[in-house]
């Protein structure tokens, strides 16, 4: 089959395999091209097959030697269609680690679910005895509480107040108005539910009662605050509601961990586009702006350089952890630096449909996303032959 990138609505409904490889290929690159980092050893990372939480898994085994378990919930190919990047790039990247000498096991499931949990806990049972990180790095859209069988669905929508703002399609270049209407009390609740941080605390009371968690336990979970311009949508929307549970959970879950000495925390990361932020309305473009003001000030990081940066300066930095005042990492300092808002404020009022390349970073930002799904690697013949099910 001859695989070209296929998106709607900036979603990407294929993957390349010898793509998905490469761009895998590339991380760990940048990954070995840097010093070791004396970071975890034993380490789950749920959330695993793309954006942070791929990063994550590849900074732990590359720069700190680290045993991983991927936990991701991903489609595998067949004859005549393609798999999720997510599938390919954890095949891909179980095929670096151990040709590496690092083990690696991949689950594939929901992270919800008490079968994957059950299936998670055997392998460290019968593998690693125990594990001293866990990343948790989910960005899903619904969640069956395992509880009662009930089916949670998240939404990104205000809360108050309709927001509206600009928003691109970013294959088409079309810039238009978007309106979001806002949220009802149960949707903020079932977003919450699904994107909250009741199922991290989970899986950490699940290794807790197993005796899996090694002295020492370290524990992190992503949130994002963002700039005036997102604001009403996501700090102030469901989404943040979620990330507010969340960054509370962190707190809930130090509480539980001082049985093993343990740390619960939550890095604030950078605007970065992955399959999950390319959905939300207004967001992509205020990326696209974010790009281009921070590559002119050679500020610019992707997934594998945040990542490898929250480890070496922060995490696993011989100084003192850097924190904020609600005790959070904030990964996206650079980000909200005043002089690179000040400039995207300025240009959000400018950029519109004649001006968007000129003022938005909009072919990095399509180069990237397409790459999140194995399209526009160099070196790759994409007009090979390849087998959908090849991994
Ligand atoms: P992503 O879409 O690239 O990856 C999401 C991961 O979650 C995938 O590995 C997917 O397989 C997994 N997943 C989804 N549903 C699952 C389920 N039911 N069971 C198991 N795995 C499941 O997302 P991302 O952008 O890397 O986001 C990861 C986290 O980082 C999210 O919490 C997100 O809010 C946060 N974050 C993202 C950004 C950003 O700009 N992308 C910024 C700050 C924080």
């Amino acid at each position: 089959m001859i695989i070209n990138p296929r998106i709607r609505q900036n979603i990407c409904i294929n993957a390349h395999p010898v793509g998905c490889a490469a761009q895998v290929r590339a991380q760990i690159n940048y990954v070995r091209d840097r010093a070791k980092i004396e970071g975890p050893k034993k380490v789950l990372i749920i959330g695993a097959s793309n954006g942070y939480g791929l990063a994550a898994r590849i900074v732990s085994a590359f720069a700190s030697d680290a045993a991983t378990i991927g936990l991701a919930f991903e489609k595998p190919g067949s004859a005549r269609r393609t798999a999720t990047a997510g599938w390919y790039n954890t095949e891909a990247f179980r095929h670096e680690a151990e040709t590496a000498g690092l083990p690696a096991w991949n689950v594939n499931g929901d992270a919800f679910s008490e079968e994957t949990k059950s299936e998670t806990m055997a392998i460290i049972k019968d593998r690693l005895g125990q594990v001293d990180f866990l990343i948790y790095s989910i960005a899903a859209p619904r969640r069956i509480d395992p509880a009662t069988g009930e089916i949670y669905s998240s939404v990104i929508k205000p809360i108050g107040d309709p927001f509206t703002a600009k928003t691109v399609d970013f294959l088409s270049g079309v810039v238009s108005q978007v309106t979001a209407e806002p949220a009802t009390e149960e949707q903020i609740v079932h977003t919450i539910k699904v994107m909250g941080g009741e199922d991290w605390m989970l899986w950490v009371e699940r290794l807790l009662a197993n005796n899996f968690l090694a002295r020492g336990f370290q524990t992190v979970a992503f949130s994002y605050i963002g700039s005036e311009q997102t604001r009403p949508l996501y700090r102030d929307g469901t989404i943040g509601a979620a990330k507010k549970d969340l960054e509370q959970k962190a707190k809930d879950i130090n509480r539980m961990l001082t049985a093993v000495e343990g740390n619960a925390l939550i890095s604030v990361n950078k605007a970065l586009i992955t399959r999950a932020s390319a959905v939300i309305p207004a967001v992509p473009l205020y990326i696209a702006l974010l790009y281009r003001v921070m590559k002119a000030k050679k500020l610019h990081e992707g997934c594998i350089q945040q990542i490898h940066r929250l480890y070496q300066d922060f995490l696993f930095s011989e100084d003192v952890l850097k924190l904020d005042a609600r005790s959070r990492v904030r990964l996206d300092d650079w980000e909200m630096r005043p002089d690179v808002q000040n400039k995207i404020r300025n240009l959000w009022q400018l950029v519109d449909q004649d001006n968007l390349s000129e003022l938005a970073d909009i072919k990095g930002l399509r180069e990237e996303f397409l790459r999140h799904h194995g399209f526009g690697m160099v070196g790759i013949d994409y007009s090979a032959d390849v087998q959908p099910d090849l991994l």
